[in-house]
């Protein structure tokens, strides 16, 4: 019997087993797939350690509308999606107002700033280092005035969270990046963020570490979840398996498994696509373009373009009209090349309405632990949220970390 059992094996579940077993527990995890093959695969591979304020709703009006009318790139909607997370967005809407969204990030910038130290012992002991690049993150403005005003964005947020960035020239910014064909407004470099050309190969690189450290992966049905006397049992494809602690990690699909347990946890499902192209100049760092609400990032498999939120239910069917306008855009400043066929990857970002994880115990079943809801930057916050859930575990009377109590009150 082993002491924890580690349900999901996305970035942010394989994280959390390892910061356990390190902490001398053995721990077993169980997926229905192999590592990191959900939303930890398909994404754009950046380790966020620029991402001090977590995405709030936007406020004014004609950012509003534009949403409303599907002008926008970065959000599209359905009704039916609107309609099954009513509650969550409201509350996500009241968490952006101001004042709260400040707190919200004193919070969220506490983890992001740490990310890339998180992931550096695993990186290298898992020998990923020919996976990750150090360039940082460049966001692209096509209109001096936009770039103006993200200029003076990232002057306060550097001098808020002390995250260092480069403000670039247009003609600065296309000396540096040579897959350019044209000379944007001007570039935000954010310097310490990482990029990982792989990011499904890097959760498994991280599965097979926690593999050679003793840890075991196991194929199994999470839904087959259950709790008698003392303990937790889950089937799996080696037989039932039991520990006294059993940690959700199921990134979007946390809160179906926990309705079966009493909890209703409001979610937020950010869906997002990629596509990949054979372009021959491979970006010196990531960018996203910033009117398109599109990263473009050179990857293993080719040019990985990813696009913003579309705001589906968790089972709608493919629709990746964002993918098709940010293609179309991304082309007038890069050759993209031929588009790679392979069937059409779609991932969902778990994203909670105070915009943070929820790392904790849960507050009515002993030996339920949660750590889920990482929204857009969970492929940047497995390492960090799975250490401090394992610090907690062995630091007893310690409570919610961050995010909503499942009573839908904020901890902050
Ligand atoms: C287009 C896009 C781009 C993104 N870009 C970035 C980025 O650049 N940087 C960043 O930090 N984040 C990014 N994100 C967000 C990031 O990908 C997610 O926050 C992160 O992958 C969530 O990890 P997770 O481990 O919680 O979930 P997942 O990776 O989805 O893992 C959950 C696991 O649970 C398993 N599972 C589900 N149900 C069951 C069940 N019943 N039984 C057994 N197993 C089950 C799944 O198979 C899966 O392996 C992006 C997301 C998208 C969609």
């Amino acid at each position: 019997m082993a002491d924890i059992i580690v349900l999901g094996a996305g970035m942010v579940g394989i994280s959390t087993a390892l910061a356990f077993q390190k902490r001398g527990h053995s721990v077993i995890v169980v997926d229905r797939k192999q590592p990191g093959r959900e939303t930890s695969f398909g994404n754009a591979g950046i380790i966020q350690s620029e991402a001090a304020e977590p995405y709030a709703l936007p406020l004014d009006i004609s950012t509003l509308f534009k949403m409303a009318a599907g002008i926008s790139n970065d959000v599209v909607w359905s009704v039916s999606g609107l309609m099954r997370m009513t509650p969550a967005l409201l509350s996500y809407f009241r968490n952006s107002l101001p004042g709260r969204h400040r707190r919200i990030s004193q919070i969220y910038a506490g983890l992001t700033c740490r990310a890339t130290q998180d992931h550096a012992p695993l990186i290298e002991a898992a020998n990923a280092q020919n996976m990750i690049s150090k360039e940082g993150l460049c966001v692209l403005y096509r209109d001096p005035r936009a770039f103006e005003e993200a200029a003076a964005a990232a002057e306060r947020i550097r001098s808020t969270y002390g995250v260092p960035y480069r403000a670039l020239a247009g003609v600065d910014y296309a000396a540096e990046e040579p897959a350019l064909k044209v000379t944007p407004a001007g570039g935000i470099h954010w310097e310490p963020s990482w990029s990982c050309a792989n990011p499904g190969a890097l959760v498994e690189a991280y599965a097979d570490l926690f593999r050679a450290r003793g840890g075991e992966v196991l194929e199994g049905d999470a839904a087959t979840l259950k709790q008698a006397g003392g303990s937790w049992s889950v089937s799996t494809a080696g037989g039932t398996q039991q520990a006294s602690t059993v940690v959700v990690a199921l990134g979007p699909w946390s809160p179906q498994l926990l309705r079966s347990f009493g909890y209703r946890i409001p979610m937020v499902y950010k869906r997002g696509y990629h596509g990949h192209y054979e372009s021959r100049t491979p970006l010196r760092r990531p960018f996203m373009d910033a009117a398109n609400g599109v990263v473009a990032a050179s990857m293993q498999t080719g040019l990985r373009i990813s696009t913003g939120a579309a705001l589906v239910p968790l089972d709608a069917p493919a629709e990746p009209k964002q993918l098709v306008r940010g293609r179309q855009a991304l082309g007038e400043l890069i050759d993209l090349g031929r588009q790679i066929e392979e069937p059409q990857w779609f991932g969902t970002r778990p994203c909670l309405p105070d915009m943070l994880p929820l790392v904790g115990p849960s507050p009515r079943h002993k030996g339920l632990l949660f750590n889920f809801g990482h929204g857009h930057q969970g492929f940047t916050l497995g390492p960090t949220t799975g250490d401090l859930l394992a610090e907690a575990f062995d630091t007893p009377g310690s409570g919610v970390l961050t995010g909503l109590d499942p009573t839908g009150r904020i901890a902050v």
